[in-house]
């Protein structure tokens, strides 16, 4: 299998260097050249398998010969080691017709630590073989920064840098990326909102002579890999409800399209996945864009679901490349037109594919809140705010087929807006109760590309 960009003209990669890269020499995002289907007899027989014989069977056709069957196995025990649950990503139910995905298990309490401790593994294994190393820089609107963090920190051939917005990540968002003590590990507080630390991380990458020097690697949801481990558990949820028998739906929380995009790809692998939901907060983009075909950016309102505080979503460049029948100029297009105007038209062909796959909704902050509110008294469940704004926009679209909402983070990520809504401050797990006790270290730093890039090149020769 090969990836390619789409904007069409960046090198044709294999897995490994795919991964290694993160964003392609065009500007786009790498994709398989073909979907690998699973059969309805390969997806019935996952039914009872661990998660981890799971993972292996829908992620084995894209890593190419990257990795030997006995070694990819061993990387994917390794990743899912620490997680909390037996299950790693157990089901509930909230209503007859409506489960939640529990997804914040992981070392950070996010589903973001699916990906990220794969990908440490994965980085590790094929840096090891090489000799070779990297610097990874990461922009994060909280959650991908810390899970970024856990899975890298103390490897000796990488080092790590993470832009978050300086005053719009949580507490302990924030002091998961800053307490960490391993050398390689910085933590950088830009001014500015989430998409001015992605577009830093997207200069940098653009920047040739830069991106070569320290040998740039990405670990955004533009990095495929991350995309692919996602993939599972929309797999691992669908056959413990009936699948392949049975078709089942999914409300995602998105932001950066980046989990919803996963849920895409099970799709065309194969899992009966009637629609994929789109739940937005009122930084309601993607839901407007769905709606209306017009995807303008109106700048970053902060909200109590600050994970999806965001207006530039990276990964619907891939969904837009399917749209238009895999046409990189077209998508080339579109991405010119979003930098110089703030915004393009989704043609009527496209939009028509996109809406057969995917259907949308938004969630206010008193929707937000008042979910919170009442899934705490009618089930027990305490949703964190984006798991909310999830449940909420579900349950506009409830029907005979299975709903499952996706729980992105632990509520006790995101404490002060739990309590307001429920007035019980939920309790970090065990593992961390010490957060806020230990040293915290960072560097801020103004929106500026050159003072970025001077930084990382001093840190990393300190
Ligand atoms: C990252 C994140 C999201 C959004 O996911 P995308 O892949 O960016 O769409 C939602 N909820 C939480 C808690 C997150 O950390």
């Amino acid at each position: 299998m090969q990836y390619i960009s789409t904007r069409g003209t960046a090198p044709v990669l294999e897995f490994e260097a795919t991964m290694l890269t993160g964003l392609a020499r065009d500007g786009g995002l790498y994709l398989p050249d073909h979907i690998p289907p699973l059969t309805q007899q390969e997806i019935a027989a996952l039914a009872g398998l661990s998660y981890e014989d799971q993972a292996y069977i829908v992620m084995r056709p894209f890593i190419g010969s990257t990795f030997d069957d006995e070694t990819f196995r061993t990387l994917i025990a390794n990743a899912y080691r620490d997680f909390g649950h037996p299950a790693r990503a157990p089901l509930k139910q909230l209503a007859p017709n409506h489960f939640l995905l529990e997804l914040f298990h992981g070392p950070t309490l996010a589903f973001k630590d699916f990906a990220m401790q794969l990908i440490g593994q994965l980085f590790q294994a094929a840096l090891a073989r090489s000799g070779e190393r990297v610097t990874i820089v990461g922009a994060t609107s909280g959650d991908t920064g810390s899970a970024a963090i856990e899975a890298f920190r103390g490897l000796d051939n990488v080092d790590v840098f993470i832009l978050y917005p300086h005053g719009r990540v949580s507490d302990v968002q924030r002091r998961q990326m800053t307490t960490p003590t391993d050398a390689n590990v910085h933590a950088l507080a830009v001014d500015g909102d989430f998409d001015t630390c992605q577009a830093l991380v997207k200069d940098m990458f653009n920047d040739f002579t830069f991106r070569d020097e320290v040998r740039l690697a990405g670990v955004n949801s533009i990095n495929w890999a991350r995309v692919l481990a996602q993939v599972v558990y929309y797999f691992s949820a669908a056959v413990s409800l009936g699948a392949p028998h049975r078709p089942v739906s999914f409300c995602v929380p998105t932001g950066n399209f980046g989990d919803i995009f996963a849920g895409y790809i099970a799709r065309a692998m194969g899992l009966p996945i009637e629609k994929l939901i789109v739940a937005t907060n009122h930084n309601d983009i993607l839901h407007r864009a769905l709606s209306s075909g017009g995807y303008v950016t109106d700048g970053v309102k902060p909200s109590i679901s600050p994970s999806m505080d965001i207006q530039v979503s990276s990964n619907f460049e891939r969904a837009l490349f399917d749209a238009y029948g895999r046409d990189g100029g077209a998508v080339t297009q579109s991405m010119d037109a979003l930098k110089a105007t703030g915004g393009f038209t989704i043609s009527q062909g496209a939009l028509e594919f996109l809406r057969e796959a995917f259907a949308s909704g938004r969630a206010s902050e008193l929707e937000t809140a008042a979910t919170i509110t009442r899934i705490a008294q009618t089930t027990g469940e305490v949703l964190c705010p984006h798991s909310a704004v999830g449940v909420h926009v579900a349950e506009t679209f409830l029907s005979a087929t299975p709903m499952v909402t996706l729980a992105t983070a632990h509520p006790a990520k995101f404490p002060d807006a739990v309590e307001a809504a429920t007035g019980a401050r939920p309790a970090l797990p065990e593992r961390m109760a010490d957060l806020f006790a230990r040293e915290e270290r960072v560097t801020r730093l103004s929106n500026d590309l050159s003072a970025v890039e001077n930084h990382i090149r001093r840190a990393i020769r300190a």
